[in-house]
């Protein structure tokens, strides 16, 4: 069975909902705040209603196991958050606020024989911080990630001109190989690992990882440049293009029982995997997307160009 008719949905709703993201980091991000979370609030609510709202029209029978739902939206004393996120969605979906909730909810559906997740925006830390983020969504079937499309607006389309032109999306259909394109349209191209930059991803964030155990791994296969720290799943698109040999998740000693989000991963190893790369938990198993919303049987994930992976899953046994 193909999946021409999801992929394009799929890049029509992410791209739709980046721009609503973009729309809201050049409207409030700045104009808030340092602390203030709300605009990041407001963009996880509005991406999520615009990519629900898009996959139930089309799929209506899927499922989607989303990052966000409305509770919160929906309290009197969020009536003018609530006036915000709708707001934005307008600009792109005609609706009363009641709608716009139940397009936000959407996305509390539960894991199933084929369902969609979406992280409405992954790396919120980089949303806020003026940095990377995606929007991320993934079709699961008969226990596979079957399409992906990860939208990236503040990613370079060339990571050799950092100040050139920003915004990329990659979509991938398994058996069908990974393509980029432009976040404004136009066609795309196909993206594989070839002759990758010889450094390694990692997160911003220290509380999300171990950069300690990240870097003696790295260079326990040989990796001794600095690494590319990135937020969200913006780094599966960089081993894809290239930009990375390989990305190391390792848990933060910080916090033993966190379990990674299928939402946070589904899209990106998707996108790797097709363009000739191998993803997997730190102890090689592979990444268990269709059980539940928590990986409860992975432990960190590490991404690479397939010729190092066992290298990597080598090192890390041998610490
Ligand atoms: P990144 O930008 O790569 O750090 O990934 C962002 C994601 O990290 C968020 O979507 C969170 O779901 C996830 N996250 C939050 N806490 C942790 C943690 N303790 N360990 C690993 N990931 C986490
Ligand atoms: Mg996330």
């Amino acid at each position: 069975m193909g999946y021409d008719r999801e992929r394009e949905v799929a890049v029509e709703a992410v791209r739709e909902a980046a721009r609503l993201c973009v729309d809201v980091r050049k409207s409030l991000v700045g104009a808030m705040e340092k602390e203030d979370r709300s605009p990041v609030t407001v963009a996880d609510f509005g991406s999520q209603a615009l990519v629900c709202r898009r996959l139930k029209s089309v799929f209506p029978e899927d499922p989607i196991v989303a990052e966000e739902d409305a509770s919160v939206l929906r309290d009197a004393e969020q009536a003018a958050m609530r006036k915000t996120v709708c707001g934005f969605v307008r600009t792109y979906a005609q609706a009363d606020e009641g709608t716009i909730c139940d397009w936000i909810d959407a996305g509390n559906g539960d894991v199933a024989e084929r369902f969609w997740t979406l992280d409405p925006i992954d790396g919120t830390k980089g949303f806020l911080r003026g940095d990377q983020y995606a929007v991320a969504l993934a079709l699961v079937d008969c226990g596979e990630v079957k399409v992906a499309a990860l939208a990236c607006p503040a990613l370079p389309v060339d990571m050799d001109q950092v100040d050139g032109d920003c915004g990329v999306l990659f979509v991938a259909v398994r058996g069908e190989g990974t393509q980029s394109m432009s976040l404004e349209g136009g066609d795309g191209v196909d993206v594989r690992i070839d002759d990758p930059a010889w450094r390694f991803a990692e997160s911003v964030e220290p509380s999300h990882c171990d950069f300690d155990a990240q870097q003696a791994v790295a260079r326990a296969v040989g990796i001794v440049s600095p690494s590319l720290r990135m937020d969200s799943q913006v780094k599966y698109g960089a081993v894809a293009r290239g930009d990375a040999v390989l990305y190391l998740r390792l848990p933060s000693p910080d916090s033993p029982g966190y379990r990674e989000n299928i939402w946070d991963h589904a899209a990106g190893a998707l996108i790797v995997e097709e363009a000739g790369g191998e993803v997997s938990d730190m102890f090689g198993r592979p990444l268990d997307f269709s059980s539940a919303a928590q990986m409860e049987d992975n432990r960190g994930v590490v991404v690479s160009a397939r010729e190092i992976h066992a290298r990597v899953i080598d090192a890390l046994r041998d610490m």
